[in-house]
């Protein structure tokens, strides 16, 4: 499938040092080995809605990361995925009387849209569920052979023949070996925890028939009014979810590929599964870190289509704002941490881009190789936006302090020190490429 198209990113002096990361399965902060060469997966969306704040802070999480690395002379191969066939956007379609491929097709496009202008750089591949069934359908079967998957009986309105994956004979299967995957070794999660997070995430721990509660569904056979592809020795049917994401991984990444991506949400069952999935078929782990971004509420709630309280990136754009601004509103925030998007909130936003634009027109000669300096520190360490935020509006108002011109157009302006100047015409530009390359501002 096409992706979006990436804005050229420029070139600075110098580089990022070692990155830190905070990896989820290790439970802390890793550094990531400068081997010339990453490789990363970020979860991709449902094409059922359109952008919300929380899927647009997960992806810009992961930009920043890419961004990182680039400054820091690595080659990023990155992977995206589109579940372009699934349970909620058939679900949608039918309860909307839509097509679901029409439905796929323009919430796909729209979430492009939304990137683009978000300035979020582009996968390398972009790859949807459907299209890869073709190289599901053997995964499966596979782990079928291997033991590993189970076909389940019909019954109670279900057909035969629905395959599952079997939690216990996987962790089992790769007990002793170094880096093995047994159920928790990415969440760490309690038993009862991960049952609980099951069935609210898409799970069917009560189907009849299964071995464990938590074994997750790899191939749905074809039911009367649902699209459905050849399988195989499956029969005809559609992918479950976690297999999907494994598989895409396998086949345009090296094994294990470095970070794998997504939102907090995802970390159970979603790549619980997929790294059980990746270990039993390529006997080492799917990644090597895991890393998730934290949730975005509206006003201190849960955002979601049922309380109707969703931001729309698309709406906000629509309404004539700057998606700059809405980048910065977002970059405020510590990926990890769970945060409220508020009116206040994407205000200040507003006001600092308007302050940063005046200040990199103004820049003191000299000024930005420092700034660059602590950009970079900033976010080589555990992708810190609001410490390099923070660093750049105290340039900004020393900048603007400087030029005399800035006090009162926005933002808190320190003293000037009175020596007026029109600024330097080589750090207007570096500050700009630099705030451009790290942050995916455009002043
Ligand atoms: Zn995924």
């Amino acid at each position: 499938m096409k992706s979006w198209i990436s804005r050229p990113v420029p070139r600075l002096p110098g580089s990022m040092p070692a990155l830190r990361l905070f990896d989820t399965a290790k439970g802390g902060l890793v550094t990531l080995e400068a081997t010339g060469e990453q490789s990363m997966y970020v979860c991709g969306i449902t094409p059922y809605d359109a952008t919300h704040m929380g899927h647009a802070a997960s992806y810009l999480a992961f930009d920043l990361l890419n961004r990182a690395w680039r400054d820091g002379g690595q080659q990023v191969s990155y992977v995206q995925n589109v579940t372009d066939v699934d349970d909620p956007l058939l679900e949608r379609a039918t309860a909307t009387g839509v097509d679901w491929r029409e439905l796929a097709a323009s919430q796909i496009k729209l979430f492009q849209t939304d990137m683009e202008a978000l300035n979020v750089l582009a996968p390398d591949h972009y790859v949807g569920a459907v299209e890869a069934i073709p190289a599901i359908v053997p995964a499966i079967e596979r782990l079928l052979r291997q033991g590993l998957a189970y076909r389940v009986a019909g019954g109670a309105g279900e057909p035969d023949g629905d395959v599952y994956y079997d939690v216990e004979a996987a962790g089992k299967h790769s007990a002793d070996a170094v880096g093995a995957w047994t159920l928790g070794t990415i969440s760490g999660l309690s038993d009862a925890e991960m049952l609980e997070l099951f069935a609210e995430r898409g799970g069917d721990p009560g189907r009849a028939g299964k071995r464990q509660a938590l074994d997750p569904l790899l191939w749905r056979v074809a039911r009367e009014g649902e699209p459905s592809w050849d399988g195989g020795e499956l029969g005809a049917g559609r992918p479950g979810w976690h297999i999907e994401c494994t598989v895409i991984a396998h086949e345009y990444l090296p094994a294990p590929f470095t970070v794998q991506g997504g939102g907090s949400d995802l970390i159970f069952p979603h790549h619980e599964m997929g790294a059980g999935h990746a270990y039993s078929l390529a006997g080492v782990p799917l990644a090597r870190h895991f890393a998730h971004a934290g949730m975005v509420g509206l006003d201190g709630e849960k955002m979601s289509k049922s309380k109707g309280n969703l931001v729309l990136v698309s709406r906000l754009r629509a309404a004539g704002e700057d998606p700059a601004a809405i980048r910065l509103a977002i970059l405020a925030h510590h990926y990890r941490s769970d945060w409220s998007w508020t009116d206040a909130g994407f205000a200040e936003a507003k006001a600092r881009l308007q302050t940063w634009r005046s200040a990199a027109a103004v820049a003191p000669a000299g000024s930005a190789g420092g700034l660059l300096t602590r950009l970079r520190t900033e976010l080589s360490n555990d992708l810190n936006a609001p410490g390099a935020v923070a660093a750049v509006d105290q340039w900004a108002a020393s900048a603007l302090g400087h030029s005399g011109a800035g006090s009162g157009v926005a933002g808190p302006g320190v003293p000037g020190s009175g020596s007026g100047g029109p600024g330097s015409a080589m750090d207007t530009a570096l500050v700009s490429d630099a705030v451009n390359a790290l942050l995916g501002v455009e002043l």
